[in-house]
């Protein structure tokens, strides 16, 4: 008999999606699950990912039942209902979030029951269940919001034609999720949008009062928030628009913002009017660049991505068709379900590039260290982009690696993010310093 399993996991069991409510201000989860089930997800998603601790709650501090053999046998409901009253007396929240595991789950806990005893319009409390056993991270994430959605939300008495709300980024799974939303914020705001963001510093419950009245939606993610958007739409009457990636550098980012100035009726000068003056300033920067881009005489062509789908187009489409590099193997690793395959994959190979090249959905991130073994690496080297698992293999072949996806254990990221022309140069800066250190060397 063959057993197998799946290496170096990009996601987390369910229980991460508490994480979407950490990014969210003033929101409190309230775990009822077992003590070692969100610590587990913390490292992957929290500190131990480019450095990102929670605000406004760390994630030490999240309060939890932590349910145990007792609870078991006999249920945690009362100790649950104790757990609440005592957070709603001593967490200054805004918006209360009760999360349970699997083994709440399977004996049956009754979360509304718990919720509905404490509910106020001052202090709403809302419960989701986020069994590991039902998906990853990414399905929990997408479950905080739907419960926010359907517990939480009133319909607008007006609406404002000229507000977005912004979706399909993940907080925490996106390891650049905070400085590009800032970002994207900044380019709507230039282009007279009025974005509503509820990730992030300073939005919070207000932003997230504010979704119902928005003209319409913004989905930039290849599928998360798909979903969501879809039912802000049968609920509110919202419209949506979906664009497939988060750009990256002049080709997308210019696309992008045409994009959303024809859907949104804003019309062209301002739009072009930004793009050529990004476009100037990026170009300015390649340039001066060049000789040093040219001295790289081994830097490798071809690429293989091993990453989540929203940094895998991404990245491909920058690396293809502004860069001019050739796709060998993208591995999409955030577990994406089986009826948005093929539009994603349809999505990865929509770049300028007439060959073929391998698209693999897996959850299993080894897969591409063991595909190292299959491959002659004596000149024809790659470059790599993922997370930090990929630091040793690409460290140890010296193949130019560029870290985009979650975990990111080995990198304080601050404020990186690859968005935007800014993005692009921040991007190629980063590749080509980490082709300089490995790639010059090799011996032909
Ligand atoms: S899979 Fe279940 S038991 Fe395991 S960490 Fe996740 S919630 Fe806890």
């Amino acid at each position: 008999m063959t057993l197998s399993c799946t290496e170096q996991q990009r996601t987390t069991c369910s229980v991460g999606g508490m994480y979407t409510a950490l990014a969210i201000e003033k929101f409190l989860p309230i775990m009822h699950c077992g003590p070692g089930c969100y610590a587990n997800v913390s490292c992957t998603l929290g500190t131990m990912n480019g450095g990102q601790s929670p605000e406004t709650y760390n994630n030490s501090i999240v309060p939890s039942t932590n349910f145990c053999e007792d609870d078991v046998v006999f249920g945690g409901v009362d100790r649950l209902h104790a757990l609440v009253g005592e957070c709603i007396k001593y967490y200054d929240s805004d918006l209360y979030l009760i999360i349970d595991g699997c083994t709440a789950e399977i004996v049956g806990d009754d979360l509304e029951e718990v919720a509905n005893a404490f509910q106020s319009e001052e202090k709403p409390i809302i419960y989701t269940s986020l069994p590991g056993f039902k998906g990853n991270s990414v399905w929990g994430h997408g479950e905080v919001l739907a419960s926010i959605v359907d517990q939480y939300m009133k319909p607008a008495a007006d609406i404002d034609p000229l507000q977005v709300n912004i979706f399909g980024i993940v907080p925490y799974f996106d390891p650049h999720w905070s400085a590009t939303l800032d970002r994207l914020e900044e380019l709507l705001i230039y282009l007279g949008l009025k974005p509503n963001i509820i990730y992030g510093r300073n939005r919070g419950k207000k932003n997230i009062d504010k979704i119902p009245a928005a003209g319409f939606n913004l989905v930039l993610a290849p599928w998360t928030d798909l979903a969501l958007a879809e039912k802000l739409k049968e609920k509110f009457g919202t419209p949506y628009l979906h664009f497939d990636n988060q750009p990256i550098g002049p080709t997308e980012t210019a696309k992008f913002i045409r994009r959303i100035c024809k859907y949104a009726n804003l019309g062209e000068l301002k739009a072009e009017t930004y793009i050529k003056k990004e476009e100037d300033r990026y170009y300015y920067y390649l340039r001066r660049s060049y000789p040093w881009i040219y001295s790289c005489k081994n830097f490798p062509r071809e690429f293989v991505v091993n990453a989540s789908a929203a940094a895998a187009v991404s990245v491909s489409r920058f690396a293809v068709n502004d860069l001019g590099m050739i796709p060998k193997r993208i591995y999409v690793t955030d577990g994406i379900p089986e009826e948005y395959q093929p539009g994603v994959e349809a999505m990865l190979r929509d770049v300028e590039y007439d060959g073929d090249f391998e698209v693999i959905f897996t959850e299993d991130g080894g897969l591409f260290e063991d595909s190292l073994k299959y491959e002659d690496l004596t000149i024809r080297k790659l470059c790599v982009f993922g997370s930090s698992w990929e630091l040793v293999p690409t460290t140890k072949e010296k193949l130019p690696f560029v870290p985009v996806t979650t975990p990111l254990g080995d990198f304080m990221l601050g404020s990186k993010t690859y968005f935007g022309y800014e993005g692009g140069l921040t991007f190629m800066a980063d590749l080509y310093s980490d082709a300089a250190n490995k790639v010059i060397d090799v011996q032909i």
